[in-house]
């Protein structure tokens, strides 16, 4: 609701700043159109009326990190290039908003020289208006970021998720398309939505074993995390169930896309599922999905939760995707 207003502001100020400037425009002809001034009037109300709609609703969601974190933004070069225009429209309209409150209040006569400039300023707003979309959306694409932690971590593997070689195995085979390579920038979304599955460790103390080989030659690319039998499982990141999946390596498994189903999350070796979990439910960060244990390929004696990630370009094939090492995204998402 928070973003759709904000962008509804967008419409309605674009339209209002634009409106004003055509206004005033027609207001300088000759003869004199008498209802010119009085639109210029109606759409400066709306251009106010968006103004305080995008400072509600910028605030709300920068303070009370409803999408994001606070230090998503104040870390991000674009969030800051789009304060700056905000800032330039503020003051280029500070002159206007009084000259046309004194002619609203008529303390002031409307003159053809103060409509003249105020034009023009409209017409450079719209401008920026415009500018900032661009910086907003590279802000919320990742561009911009100032820390590039996540960045080293970007793997060029093409091999499908660890435990899953079954599940690949029951894809049909026409799936060769080649599998996506995982952008730094979404990676870097990615590490600030995540949090542990599992609660009280310190990723800060794992060690990561996704290029330990496995059965010989496979490498094993998720991260083991060690933990006593039944152990909560919760989900890393928002999003949804793709897939329950039982195989004789990963043992009981769940198949997860994160919010911006780009990622798949995996959890193997459970004990068992949290009750009246099913495919394609709905799934909030830090949810009870399951319990650690050992079925699959681990061992009875050292119970641990096999937790995967991988680039998808398409989420519904759950199996496929380029694995990425979860512990440096978890080392970061802890900032
Ligand atoms: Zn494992």
């Amino acid at each position: 609701m928070l973003a759709w207003l904000h962008l509804v502001a967008l419409g309605v100020g674009l339209g209002g700043v634009w409106g004003r400037a055509r206004a005033l425009h027609d207001s300088l002809r000759e003869p004199v159109d008498e209802r010119a001034l009085k639109r210029a009037l109606v759409a400066d109300t709306w251009w106010g009326v968006a103004a305080v709609l995008w400072l509600v609703t910028g605030l709300w969601r920068l303070l009370a990190s409803t999408e994001k974190s606070t230090s998503y933004y104040l870390s991000n070069h674009a969030f800051y290039a789009k304060m700056a225009m905000f800032v330039a429209i503020l003051a280029l309209e500070a002159w206007p908003m009084m000259t046309l409150i004194r002619w609203r209040m008529a303390t002031r006569e409307p003159n053809t020289r103060d409509a003249g400039r105020i034009e023009v300023i409209s017409y450079v707003e719209c401008a920026l208006v415009i500018a900032m979309v661009l910086a907003a959306v590279a802000m919320a694409r990742g561009f911009g970021m100032a820390d590039g932690s996540a960045r080293a971590i970007v793997t060029d593997s093409l091999t499908a998720l660890g435990d899953s070689a079954e599940a690949a195995a029951v894809e049909p085979a026409s799936s060769n398309a080649p599998l996506p390579i995982p952008a730094s920038s979404d990676l870097e979304l990615l590490a600030r939505e995540l949090a542990m599955p599992l609660a009280g460790i310190d990723p800060a103390k794992l060690h990561s074993n996704f290029n330990d080989l496995r059965a010989g030659t496979r490498r094993h690319e998720a991260l083991d995390i060690m933990a006593p039998r039944r152990t909560p499982v919760m989900s890393a990141a928002s999003g949804r169930v793709l897939k329950l999946f039982t195989s004789r390596n990963g043992g009981l498994m769940v198949y997860a896309a994160d919010s911006s189903e780009r990622f798949i999350l995996m959890y193997a070796h459970l004990d068992s599922y949290a009750p009246g979990l099913h495919d394609g439910d709905t799934l909030t960060r830090g949810q009870l999905i399951g319990y650690v244990g050992f079925t699959g390929n681990a061992s009875p004696k050292a119970p641990h939760l096999h937790f995967a990630i991988a680039r998808s370009d398409d989420v519904r094939r759950w199996s496929k995707g380029t694995p990425v090492d979860p512990l440096p995204l978890l080392q970061a998402a802890r900032r």
